[in-house]
């Protein structure tokens, strides 16, 4: 009989296993707490060893454990290379901001969106996360850094709305005030433009921020770097964000990587102004991220950064460059899985 993976269940869920089991419904909160801190078996201290014995007949419970872990010496960024229950590796980035620290995580094990320019894609998907492999990022990377972590980005490897289901299960998991209890409010989900789980997300009433990796103004520029781009095209995905931005009332925030010669010219910022306004009028927001060179890809980063970023903020666009955390450990996401790929085939 297969095991039931019991960080996946909500309160309720783990009330009806341990109800199940004959033993006191209370007793599902004692165990709720001790396995969102990352503790199992005697760890649970409150738990009576009858039960833990229970437990472990019917269920498992296994965090991702660390391969690998490189920390910056410029700002204190944490690289984990994470160990899921099948051997199978994903990365996650933990940053300290002046508003709490972050942790970017993964969504998928590989991600067979094909972006031209991503190191995460080259060997395609490989599976799916599970809820509670998601999860486990965060609780494993607070116990190794024993530090609280406030906010999420699903800015890891794979495409979370490609793992639509698993994601929204994460998504009440983490945020519901029995577990990890971190607010929507301060987790983002980026997605390359999966227009189908954005029109389904904009139902779930989940008060997250919606990142669209946009990366280009025309369907021209956009379809030679995301294959994406040829299933929905450009004014497909900013109809969508429209239509999810006056469904939620949530502002969307717009990812741009600077790629030289592809993208980053003075037209195109003049060009990427004026397709946002026109689909989405008022209240954006544009991050740009120097690209990070991957070297199968030969592509590399743009010199026109902040030029391309005070352009648009002449043309009434709110642009920002993000900061580079980790430039010293390879902090890009992807390129640690593909490094120990390399080094295992
Ligand atoms: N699949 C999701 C989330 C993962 S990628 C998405 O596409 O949004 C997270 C962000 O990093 C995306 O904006 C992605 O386009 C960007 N990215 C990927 N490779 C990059 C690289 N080499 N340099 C800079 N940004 C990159």
């Amino acid at each position: 009989m297969e095991k039931t993976d019991i960080l996946s269940l909500t309160l309720q869920e783990t009330e009806k296993l341990i109800t199940d089991l004959g033993e006191p419904k209370f007793r599902a909160k004692q165990v709720y707490g001790w396995i969102n801190k990352g503790m199992w078996g005697s760890e649970m201290r409150n738990v009576p060893k009858s039960l833990i014995e229970k437990l472990d007949n019917v269920c498992e419970f296994r965090l991702p454990t660390v391969k690998l872990k490189l920390v910056s010496k410029i700002d204190g960024t944490v690289k984990y290379l994470f160990e899921l229950i099948d051997g199978e590796c994903i990365e996650s980035v933990f940053m300290k901001y002046e508003h709490g620290n972050t942790l970017c995580i993964s969504s998928q094990v590989g991600c067979r969106m094909g972006c031209k320019f991503c190191a995460s894609t080259i060997l395609g998907r490989v599976r799916n996360l599970t809820p509670s492999e998601m999860l486990g990022q965060i609780i494993a990377a607070e116990k190794d850094t024993k530090e609280r972590i406030s906010n999420v980005v699903m800015m890891g490897i794979g495409e979370p709305l490609d793992n639509y289901d698993n994601t929204v299960k994460f998504l009440r998991l983490v945020s519901s005030p029995d577990s990890l209890n971190i607010g929507l409010r301060h987790i983002s989900v980026s997605t390359c433009g999966l227009v189908n789980g954005i029109e389904r997300l904009q139902n779930e009433n989940l008060p997250i921020t919606l990142s669209i990796s946009l990366h280009a103004y025309d369907n021209e520029v956009r379809s030679s770097i995301m294959p994406i781009n040829n299933k929905y095209g450009i004014e497909e995905l900013l109809t969508a964000c429209r239509r999810y931005y006056e469904a939620t009332g949530r502002r969307i925030s717009f990812e741009y990587t600077l790629i030289a010669g592809k993208n980053d010219t003075e037209e195109g910022a003049v060009r990427l102004a004026s397709i946002l306004k026109k689909y989405m009028h008022s209240n954006i927001h544009v991050n740009l991220i120097p690209l990070n060179e991957v070297k199968e890809t030969k592509l590399s980063t743009s010199k026109n950064v902040n030029a391309f970023k005070n352009k648009l903020i002449s043309l009434g666009v709110n642009a920002t460059v993000r900061r580079r955390l980790g430039s010293d450990i390879n902090a890009s996401c992807g390129q640690l899985r593909r490094q120990s790929q390399k080094e295992t085939v």
